[in-house]
C-alpha cells in the first residue's frame, strides 16, 4: 500500500452526472489513504491544448469517460492487453512522467455478472451483445476472454458490429432480426443506450428466450429497466448496470493504490441516492 498523496480525476465532456468521484471519494475515506479525487471537463477541441497542463499540475491518475476513450490513447506509452484489444483507455495511470493506459471495464462487466451469479457458466451457450458502441467493445472483449463459445452482435449500424466482429470473433446479426438471434442463447445484454432515463425503450421481445438465460442491462438509470423487468417477469436471471461501474472502479483504484477495495452495500447506496 502507498501512503503517498494521490491527486485523482475523473475527465470526460459533460462530466457533472459522473459518480466516479463519489465512488473514489468513498475508498479514499475507507481505507484511510492520502488523496482526493475530483471531475474535469474538457471539450474534444481543446484536449489537445489542456491535456498536458494536466499532467504538469501533478495528476497520478485519472479515469477516463466519453467522448475522450479513445482519442487519450495517443498520449499513452503503455497499454494494458485490454485497452489494446478494445482501442480504448478508461483509467490512466502516471508513474515516472510515463503514462499507462488500462481499460477496465471489461473487468467490471464480468466481475458484476461472476459476484450476482457466482454459478454462472459462461461456456455453456451463445451471448447475445445488443448495440456496438463503445461499451460493446468492452463486452465483446470480456466475452472473449471467458471464452463464450458463440457471440452474435446485432446493431442498428452495421459496420459497427461488423468491426467488433472482426476484432473479436463472432456473428453479426442485423438489428431487425435481434428476436431469432437469442433463441438458444445463455446470455443477452443490452449495450445500446435504449432504455436510459431521456431515451426511447429497447424493443426486445423476450418470448423466444430461453428460461434459464441471464439477461444484463448495462443501462444503469433507472437501475430496473423496462426491458429487466420484462425478463425478470418471465423468470429470467437479471443483472443491472450499476455493478459494473462499480467493478470498473475497483480495478481502477487498484492500479492507483494497490488496494483493491470492496464494493460494498454502503457504496451502493451512495451510488444509486
Ligand atoms: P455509444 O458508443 O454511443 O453506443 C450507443 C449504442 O446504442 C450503439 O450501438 C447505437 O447504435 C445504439 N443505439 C442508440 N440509439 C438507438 C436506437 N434508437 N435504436 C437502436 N440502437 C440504438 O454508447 P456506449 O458508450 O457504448 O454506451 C452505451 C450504453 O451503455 C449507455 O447507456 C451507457 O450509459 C451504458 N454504459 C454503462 C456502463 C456501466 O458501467 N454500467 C459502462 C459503459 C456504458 P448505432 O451504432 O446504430 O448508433
Amino acid at each position: 500500500m502507498s501512503n503517498t498523496y494521490k491527486k485523482l480525476a475523473v475527465l470526460g465532456h459533460p462530466i457533472a452526472q459522473s459518480k466516479s468521484p463519489l465512488i473514489h471519494e468513498y475508498w479514499i475515506k475507507k481505507y484511510g489513504v492520502e488523496g482526493a479525487y475530483g471531475a474535469i471537463d474538457i471539450h474534444p477541441d481543446d484536449l489537445e491544448k489542456d491535456f498536458g497542463a494536466l499532467i504538469t499540475e501533478g495528476y497520478t491518475g485519472l479515469n477516463v469517460t466519453a467522448p475522450h476513450k479513445e482519442t487519450i490513447r495517443k498520449y499513452c506509452d503503455y497499454f494494458d492487453d485490454a485497452a489494446y484489444e478494445i482501442g480504448a483507455v478508461n483509467t490512466l495511470h502516471i508513474k515516472d512522467d510515463k503514462l499507462h493506459g488500462s481499460n477496465t471495464d471489461a473487468y467490471g462487466f464480468a466481475m458484476n455478472l461472476e459476484t450476482s451469479f457466482p454459478d454462472f457458466n459462461w461456456t455453456k451457450g451463445p451471448a447475445v451483445i445488443l448495440g456496438a458502441g463503445g461499451a460493446a467493445r468492452a463486452v465483446a472483449f470480456a466475452l472473449k476472454e471467458k471464452n463464450v463459445p458463440v457471440m452474435k452482435i446485432c446493431n442498428r449500424t452495421i459496420f459497427k458490429a461488423s468491426n467488433i466482429a472482426a476484432d473479436m470473433g463472432g456473428f453479426v446479426m442485423p438489428w431487425e432480426e435481434r428476436r431469432e438471434a437469442i433463441k438458444n442463447c445463455n446470455l443477452l445484454i443490452n449495450t445500446t443506450s435504449l432504455g436510459m432515463v431521456g431515451k426511447d425503450s429497447l424493443d426486445m421481445k423476450l418470448d423466444v428466450l430461453p428460461h434459464d438465460a441471464v439477461v444484463y442491462d448495462l443501462v444503469y438509470a433507472p437501475l430496473m429497466t423496462p426491458f429487466l423487468l420484462d425478463a425478470e417477469a418471465r423468470g429470467n436471471k437479471v443483472v443491472t448496470g450499476i455493478g459494473m461501474l462499480l467493478y470498473q472502479a475497483q480495478k481502477a483504484f487498484e492500479t492507483w493504490y494497490g488496494i483493491l477495495p470492496d464494493v460494498d452495500e454502503d457504496l451502493r447506496k451512495i451510488v444509486l441516492q
